[in-house]
């Protein structure tokens, strides 16, 4: 649109990186992938009011896949479906960004891919061991939008 044409040459958005702006991990609603789509889980997952949730396998740190709250539509409490039925069904792909990535970069990509979520990563070479890669967080073009309205 116009409006994000002409924010675009602002240049918080060149500056400006995804680690500024994401929702932390400890802030982010995810569940396990060996949760049970039972009355409880499906009420949970309603009741946060998200769109995504993140699915985590043994810790949250690794996040594998993503559950679309519009994949539950067919899905009957009573039938107690393993998550993993359903992400597995649907595969929704998770997009992964590094911590410095700037705004402009990644509003551009959330306008290309099909996808509004990306998992921000950082790569952790503290301490002594191999360098690994950490999970921070999740950013949305809704956190990249929030800013620009901010910044006016
Ligand atoms: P939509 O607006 O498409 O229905 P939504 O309301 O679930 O989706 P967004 O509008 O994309 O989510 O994002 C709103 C805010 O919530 C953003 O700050 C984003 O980082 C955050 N957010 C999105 N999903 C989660 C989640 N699963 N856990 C915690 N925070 C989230
Ligand atoms: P090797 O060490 O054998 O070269 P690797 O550790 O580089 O492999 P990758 O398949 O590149 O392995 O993936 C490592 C991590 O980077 C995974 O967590 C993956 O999800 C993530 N990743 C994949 N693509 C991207 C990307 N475009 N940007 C950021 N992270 C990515």
């Amino acid at each position: 649109s116009e409006f994000v044409k002409e924010e675009f040459s602002h240049g918080m958005l060149r500056t400006k990186t995804v680690e500024d702006i994401l929702t932390p991990l400890k802030d982010c609603f995810m569940l396990p992938s060996s949760s049970v789509l039972d009355f409880s889980t499906m009420s949970e997952i309603m009741q946060s009011g998200y769109t995504r949730v993140p699915i985590y396998e043994e810790e949250r740190s690794n996040i594998v896949e993503i559950l679309y709250v519009k994949d539950l539509a067919l899905v009957d409490p009573e039938d107690c479906t393993p998550m993993t039925t359903i992400t597995k069904f649907y595969n929704h792909p998770l997009h992964f960004v590094f911590n410095d990535t700037k705004l402009d970069a990644m509003l551009e990509e959330f306008k290309k891919g099909n996808s509004h979520m990306a998992i921000v990563q950082k790569v952790n070479n503290e301490g002594e061991g191999d360098p690994f890669y950490e999970v921070l967080g999740l950013v949305t073009l809704e956190d990249v939008i929030e800013e620009i309205i901010k910044s006016e």
